[in-house]
């Protein structure tokens, strides 16, 4: 990230100069004034930078070069899982047989395709311990939606209409409420008790013959394991609630418990977490649902079967919610979690949760020393620090996350979740080594000895970054997309 300044590509042109030249015509030339309305003919070229080949790639390679990614450097963002994108799930995504074919082809013609979306739905069940599974929705958010749909329809196909509630522990990933709201239902909030886990008294005190479901991420955004998880589920169901399992971030228990066998009815997974899909810039994702047999007829159409050794797509579903999605899901990200899922086996989806709760702790108990760890037990594949400390000598969570920049790191997840004061949440990821997770165990320390000896160089960064502080606000409402000579 050094501060080289280079010309755009504009200021790059001279006139005359190209990087493109076209083979000779070998069809009759287009007819431009008898083909085309008067209109939509222009008057004068575009003005578009005249340049050469290798200015081109000057220009969007030093713009590449500016980006940050997960295959440039550490990315600790709680909440996402920034982890390596395994290079092999790319070459199996681009073999013939899985690129060049169309989703409108007869399944017939494609059954090699779809045993792998029916044997990646069979290692989902066994991964969560669930009934059935679907691979349609596109995001995490998206599976929450689809699961909560489905628990309205089973409540409805009861007569249950007045199941409009949904229980959302203040500790719950942000899109858990959001998923609840747009499902129709009223989210309710229980709070955190003191050790960082749902209030069980709160939770008592909330549930009731009004309650459809009770949506718990586990670990929770504090990245601590719910250890009352089977009192919690014998509470809801014991008013005839449904048990969702916000499974966004298996890579903390997989292969050592299942949502299935704590009792849960539903659960979503993110492959572009957990699975190794390439993870960013807005997708695309995949948030298959896990169901059990209650729920089962409720999920989306069509549902991937096999009936005498034939793989077909099943539409004949009264009970379906319905399609949620174009096609079968975004079968390229479908297809990389399948390859992970077979090239990591049974034993190595262990090895991840071991490893990526082990460099969490590991790094949790290096950075205690300096930062407030508001809740001390042990974590999962994530931990929250507070930069209150720092507050008391004038030094805020975001100049502590700007002064990671200086340091050639993406900072953490900075003031989330919002009941712990001047949040710093990082997930390391068991895909990253001891040598990294100490170089930025090193940096974050650095940056508390600069805060009690030299607060400005913190509050005043980034330093050696392209752009220093922007306005986040006006770029983020009123960007310019556009060169303006
Ligand atoms: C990331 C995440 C989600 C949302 O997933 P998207 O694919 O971004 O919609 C939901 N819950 C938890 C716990 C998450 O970490």
């Amino acid at each position: 990230m050094a501060n080289q300044d280079f010309p755009l590509i504009f200021e790059r042109s001279k006139e005359g100069r190209t990087s493109y030249s076209l083979p000779d015509l070998d069809v009759t030339e287009f007819n431009l004034e008898s083909e085309l309305e008067e209109v939509y003919i222009r008057k004068a070229p575009p003005e578009l930078p005249e340049v050469s080949e290798l200015d081109i790639m000057r220009h969007y390679t030093g713009l590449s070069n500016r980006n940050y990614g997960v295959d440039t450097g550490f990315y600790p963002l709680g909440s996402c899982t920034m982890k390596y994108n395994p290079k092999i799930n790319e070459d199996v995504a681009r073999l013939e047989g899985f690129s060049n074919i169309h989703p409108l082809q007869d399944p017939k013609t494609v059954q090699g395709a779809m045993e792998m979306l029916y044997d990646l739905q069979t290692s989902l069940k066994e991964i969560t311990g669930m009934y059935e599974v679907s691979l349609q929705s596109a995001a995490g958010a998206q599976g929450e939606w689809t699961a909560l749909m489905m628990i309205r329809a089973f409540h409805e196909a009861n007569g249950d209409y007045h199941r409009t509630k949904v229980i959302v522990p203040d500790s719950a990933h942000g899109t858990n409420p959001a998923s609840a709201a747009v499902a129709g239902f009223d989210a309710v909030t229980v709070k955190t008790n003191e050790k960082g886990l749902v209030d069980i008294d709160d939770l008592k005190s909330v549930v009731g013959n009004d309650t459809a479901a009770l949506m718990l991420t586990n670990p929770n955004t504090l990245g601590l394991f719910e250890t009352e998880i089977l009192e919690m589920a014998e509470i809801v169901h014991g008013v005839g609630g449904k048990l969702y399992y916000d499974g966004a971030n298996l890579n903390a228990i997989m292969g050592y418990t299942r949502p299935g066998d704590m009792g849960f009815d539903a659960v979503h997974l993110n492959l572009h977490k957990t699975f190794t899909g390439p993870h960013g810039g807005g997708g695309p994702g995949s948030g298959p649902v896990g169901v059990s047999k209650e729920l089962e007829p409720f999920l989306p159409k069509p549902v991937i079967t096999k009936i005498d050794n034939e793989f077909i797509f099943e539409y004949d579903r009264p009970q379906s919610i319905g399609r949620i999605k174009p096609y079968y899901g975004n079968f390229g990200i479908n297809l990389r979690a399948y390859t992970y899922i077979r090239t990591m086996g049974a034993e190595g989806l262990k090895k991840v949760s071991e490893y990526a709760v082990l460099n969490a702790n590991y790094m949790m108990r290096k950075l205690e020393k300096e930062y407030e760890l508001p809740y001390t037990q042990h974590c999962k594949h994530e931990f929250v620090l507070s930069g209150s400390r720092q507050k008391k000598l004038g030094v805020r969570t975001l100049d502590i996350a700007k002064r990671l920049l200086d340091f050639e790191y993406h900072p953490p997840t900075i003031y989330f979740p919002l009941n712990v004061e001047e949040g710093l949440m990082v997930e390391p990821t068991e895909t990253e080594s001891k040598e990294t997770l100490d170089g930025f165990i090193d940096a974050m320390l650095t940056i508390a000895e600069e805060v009690k000896e030299n607060p400005e160089i913190v509050q005043e960064a980034p330093h050696n970054t392209i752009v220093k502080r922007m306005d986040e606000t006006t770029a983020a409402r009123k960007p310019i997309l556009r060169y303006n000579k």
